[in-house]
């Protein structure tokens, strides 16, 4: 029996994905209809990212799952008309890409690289940057991408902290879990890099309390989502010099509104949502191994826990 599935995003998208979708499912045996346009009652499968605007899962009577372009599901984890399984994106180019800019923007504020771009005046004020063994960098959420990057992290000796909801043991990382090992993670961190799923039990993890566990001065990154941080009290804090800079890449609103306070702030860089993004080659392959399972009667990989929201 034909599989149709249905590609449900950005039209942009689709004479990307389509030739790689069409091959992936050739070579997996598969007798396949892909198209953006499908009676919804017909459909097996639908690759989705929010941005094809599609919200309403009720005329999509025989569908069997849908397979989301995006690692992050904030957006579709709590629709009450979806009923089948969610499974997110995990892609080896996504966690490449975000373990790069993780680390490039760690190694920004870990050598101090600002004073020197910006401050070519003159002055020979040598102060050489510690060692990245002298360097405390925490990671908020050890998952695909925290981990990634935790562990780029530890290869160039940064002494790495990770914290996540349940405990891991990864070599070279202290890990830690539960609210006393957010606060232990927190308080010694001089660079903190947030790598959590927006969920009701993270949002707005970084709050005046939890900022005020930090260093004086540390250093915030945020690629995760935008609810994890209070943005009033991130914006207190630097003003008061309590957190020395943030680099944000992702927002409440996207984009950001030209008038919100992050842009003209001196000590936050704005990056617009652009740490990774997800890879069509490799992500086209995830998508299709998990049609493929389905077809066989095998477990689809990296399925949403629909009550945890991630
Ligand atoms: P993931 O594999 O699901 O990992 C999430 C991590 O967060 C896990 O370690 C998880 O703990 C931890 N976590 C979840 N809820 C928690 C809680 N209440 N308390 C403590 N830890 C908690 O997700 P991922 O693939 O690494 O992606 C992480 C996020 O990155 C995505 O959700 C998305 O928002 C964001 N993202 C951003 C971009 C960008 O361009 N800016 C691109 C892709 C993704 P456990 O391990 O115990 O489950």
């Amino acid at each position: 029996m034909t599989v149709n599935v249905l590609f449900s995003a950005r039209p942009a998208q689709w004479p990307i994905y389509e030739p790689l979708i069409r091959q992936g499912l050739t070579e997996a045996g598969l007798d396949f209809h892909l198209s953006t346009d499908i009676p919804a009652d017909q459909v097996d499968y639908v690759v989705y990212a929010p941005s094809s605007g599609l919200t309403d899962f009720t005329p999509f009577t025989r569908l069997k799952a849908v397979l989301s372009l995006w690692a992050g599901v904030e957006k579709i984890a709590d629709n009450e008309t979806l009923t089948v399984p969610l499974a997110r994106m995990v892609d080896s180019g996504l966690a490449e890409g975000m373990t790069e800019w993780v680390v490039g923007h760690v190694l920004r504020y870990h050598l101090g690289m600002d004073a020197h771009i910006t401050g070519q005046d003159g002055t020979w004020e040598p102060a050489p940057p510690p060692l990245a063994s002298q360097r405390h960098v925490t990671i908020l959420g050890l998952g695909e991408l925290g981990e990634a990057s935790a562990r780029a992290l530890a290869a160039l000796n940064f002494n790495v902290t990770g914290w996540s909801r349940t405990q891991k043991d990864i070599p070279g990382i202290t890990c830690l879990s539960g609210p006393d090992g957010l606060r232990t993670a927190l308080s010694q961190a001089e660079i903190v890099v947030l790598l959590l799923p927006d969920t009701p039990a993270t949002e707005n993890i970084l709050n005046a309390d939890t900022l005020a566990l930090l260093p004086r001065g540390a250093k915030i990154i945020n690629p995760g989502r935008g609810p994890l941080i209070n943005d009033d009290a991130l914006l207190d804090a630097l003003n008061a010099g309590e957190v020395g800079h943030a680099t944000l890449d992702v927002f409440r609103v996207e984009p950001l509104p030209a008038d919100h306070p992050y842009w003209a702030h001196p000590n936050v860089t704005v990056t617009p949502h652009i740490a990774s993004e997800t890879r069509p080659p490799t992500a086209a392959q995830v998508i299709c191994e998990n049609i493929r399972r389905g077809e066989a009667g095998e477990p689809h990989l990296h399925l949403v826990d629909r009550t945890l929201g991630y």
